[in-house]
């Protein structure tokens, strides 16, 4: 059988077998778990005034060692990434009404934080290079209501923090950090996460680090840091007639981690380094590997700055390449490429923000008879990310498999297989379908 045949037209496969998964838990984390459980307390919290608030010795031992390693004043540990999202928001004290500017190409949950607190969001387009929120857009978005800018340092790296804070500086605005896909990536020589008031990160299975679920919120702001931890552990219960004014709307949540969560968290947390050079590792040799491929755009990384890839994010010229995306990526699968993702997120576009529905039924919390909104979403909104998710990008999640040498080599050999065949593909892989 002919070795170049394209598996899709029925030749040999370029990746016979799978990639070894990426198993980012051993020995170490069981021992922590198990000793955890021996101890029989799994969770230490109490929900009012004392000891017990702010959590057990394996939450307080894990924020200890994420202040440490993230160089932050305050480490606060919560039940999942988005929770710490929720906290960051409600810790800002933003009215009803109010605006917060994000980006349309991340995760539902950095948007809808806003939402609960009945803020409003707003989407500002993105880097074509990058995927991260462009800043020159954030800034003919800023009106009398805008409160706050929550960027995501998306796929890796970070956002543009240079211009968003003398932006948020310019026009008093506080900045928030979602920094769940780039722990431990580089920005001016500091740690992305924390350059904004607040950032944090995810736990949850599928990053860098994870203990099943959890997240971890960090600031160099002990105000906002008492606020989120009020709102992680039943606020209103402990606020009392002696407690300052402003913390009487705290309306506050279960966001506590477990014990074992915490204990498996901190281990993981010691070898984020480490993960970070094998996916850089792995990056670059994909990189040197994908080189000179038409019509694909491998991923830029900013001066200044580290890439962490928890995504490699590829864009197709697609004039240029000659097939569509979706024959091109099935090209791929079917020659044994895992974890491609065709398009990414338009959260402009989701039913919940085109229709301006979040809570009950008759438009809140844009419509009320405390906020009139003229904030609206739809087709067009975001050129860059529709066309990005629409037409031009396709992701490769380094996360997903382990991703030594020879597995890098042999994704870069069925990338340069499809890309020598697909031409081929057009004609006869059109005709036949
Ligand atoms: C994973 C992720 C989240 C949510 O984190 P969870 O811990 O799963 O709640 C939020 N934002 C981004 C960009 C993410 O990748």
């Amino acid at each position: 059988m002919n070795e170049s045949k394209l598996a899709i037209l029925g030749g040999p496969q370029a990746i016979s077998g799978t990639l070894a998964p990426f198993v980012s838990v051993g020995e170490q984390e069981a021992e922590a778990a198990a000793a955890v459980i021996r101890g029989g307390i799994l969770s230490a919290y109490i929900g009012a005034r004392g000891e017990g608030f702010m959590g057990g010795p394996q939450v307080r031992a894990l924020e200890a060692k994420a202040e440490h390693y993230f160089g932050v004043r305050h480490a606060i540990a919560v039940n999942s990434w988005t929770s710490g999202l929720i906290a960051a928001v409600g810790a800002l004290g933003i009215e009803p009404g109010d605006e917060v500017i994000t980006t349309p190409w991340t995760m539902a949950a950095t948007a809808t934080a806003i939402l609960h607190f009945n803020g409003i969001p707003v989407f500002a387009d993105i880097n074509p290079d990058t995927f991260n929120i462009d800043p020159s857009k954030v800034e003919t978005l800023i009106t009398s209501r805008t409160r706050a800018i929550i960027a995501v340092d998306i796929f890796g790296q970070s956002a543009d923090m240079r211009a968003l804070r003398d932006i948020a500086n310019r026009y008093g605005l506080k900045l928030i950090s979602d920094t769940a896909q780039a722990p431990g990536a580089l920005y001016d020589g500091k740690l992305a996460g924390t350059l904004a008031d607040i950032g944090g990160y995810s736990f949850n299975y599928h990053k860098h680090i994870h203990c099943g679920e959890g997240g971890i919120l960090v600031t160099n702001d002990d105000w906002l840091a008492q606020r989120m931890r009020l709102l992680r552990n039943h606020a209103e219960a402990v606020i009392d007639a002696e407690t300052p004014a402003e913390l009487c709307n705290m309306l506050g949540f279960n966001f506590r981690m477990g014990e074992i969560e915490a204990a498996i968290a901190a281990i993981q947390l010691d070898k984020l380094d480490g993960r970070i050079r094998s996916r850089q590792r792995a990056a670059d040799r994909l990189r040197t590997g994908l080189q000179g491929l038409e019509g694909l755009r491998l991923p830029t990384v900013v001066d200044g700055g580290t890439h962490v890839y928890y995504v490699f994010g590829l864009t197709l010229d697609t004039e240029v390449v000659g097939v569509d995306r979706a024959t091109l990526v099935e090209a791929l699968r079917a020659e044994g490429v895992t974890g491609l993702g065709i398009g990414y997120q338009n959260l402009h576009l989701l039913p919940l923000f085109r229709h301006r529905i979040a809570y009950g039924t008759a438009g809140f919390p844009w419509t009320s008879v405390h906020v009139s909104s003229q904030v609206t979403y739809g087709e067009g909104l975001c050129p860059v990310a529709e066309r990005l998710h629409r037409e031009t990008f396709v992701g490769l999640n380094l996360c997903h498999a382990e991703f030594g040498e020879d597995d890098v080599d042999l994704v870069i050999g069925a990338f340069r297989k499809v890309w020598a065949g697909r031409h081929l593909l057009r004609d006869s892989y059109r005709k036949a379908a």
